[in-house]
């Protein structure tokens, strides 16, 4: 159990991100959600969480894409919690677009968010690690930090930077009891999936059944999408004293997509 730890997980309104932060909380950790989306609607998410669980479970609306944010995020996060022992860099958004029409605001958008947030997430939270002697940092990558698909330009550069980033810290931050390790899912099923099979139908051509049998599913060899269930049980395992050895190591989960 992971009674008493205290963790940040971004991007937690939604898709993967709630899913580990309701894994966690229900391992006994005290969680701060974040993310964007209707403020209503994010408030009885928390509220549920916290009283299926019993944990304290807090809410930072920071945007990834301002460092100032983040950092006031885990400032507030450890003057309530006086700790945090877990951070899961999750928030990510997708751009789907051939290279000479990708607007240059959603490339910026996606290294901000998808990449550069892990940043500044990691200088704010490390300090504390550190002195504590503990830590786990868990980014959320994908199957796209190891192969490409064509028109994602923007989202394949930034995981494959994510997986790069993570591998350094593991190594600046081994002997300190901190572990960080990417999570590489292939499709899961998520609003984040969902909605970009509108822009794929129109780069391909496609209808949606054959973006989803024929783009999505014909790269992963199970013919199944992940569910978000699993990649939680994955994280909550990276986050647990039995993987203390396991850092700077690249965690697919994927359907043999990447063994292809
Ligand atoms: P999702 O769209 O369901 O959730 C994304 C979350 O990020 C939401 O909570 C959203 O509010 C938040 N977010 C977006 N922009 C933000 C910003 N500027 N500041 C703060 N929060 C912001 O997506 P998901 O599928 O659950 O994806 C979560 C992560 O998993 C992403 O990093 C994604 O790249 C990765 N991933 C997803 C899949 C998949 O198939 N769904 C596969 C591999 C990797």
């Amino acid at each position: 159990s992971l009674a008493g730890k205290s963790a940040i997980v971004t991007g937690s309104t939604s898709g993967i991100g709630l899913a580990i932060a309701t894994a966690l909380a229900k391992e006994g950790v005290d969680v701060m959600l974040n993310g964007l989306g209707d403020a209503a609607e994010i408030e009885a998410t928390r509220a549920k969480l916290a009283s299926q669980t019993g944990r304290t479970i807090l809410f930072s609306p920071a945007n990834m894409m301002k460092p100032d944010e983040i950092t006031g995020m885990v400032r507030e996060a450890e003057a309530k919690f006086g700790k945090v022992d877990i951070v899961v860099s999750n928030a990510g958004i997708q751009h789907v677009s051939p290279v000479e029409d990708f607007p240059t605001e959603k490339w910026d958008a996606i290294m901000a968010i998808n990449l550069t947030a892990s940043f500044h997430l990691t200088k704010a939270v490390v300090p504390g690690m550190k002195a504590r002697k503990h830590g786990r940092i868990v980014n959320i990558a994908s199957a796209h930090s190891l192969v490409a698909s064509p028109f994602k330009s923007a989202y394949v550069a930034a995981k494959h930077g994510l997986l790069g980033f993570t591998k350094t810290i593991a190594l600046e931050l081994a002997t300190f009891g901190i572990t960080a390790n990417c999570i590489s899912p292939g499709y899961v099923w998520t609003p984040l999936v969902e909605k970009q099979i509108p822009d794929t139908m129109k780069a391909r051509n496609m209808t949606k059944e054959q973006v989803m049998n024929d783009v999505l599913l014909a790269a992963q060899p199970t013919k199944q999408f992940v569910q978000v269930e699993e990649v939680a049980a994955l994280a909550l395992w990276l986050c647990s004293d039995a993987a203390k050895n396991i850092t700077g190591a690249n965690n697919v989960i994927d359907g043999g997509w990447t063994a292809a």
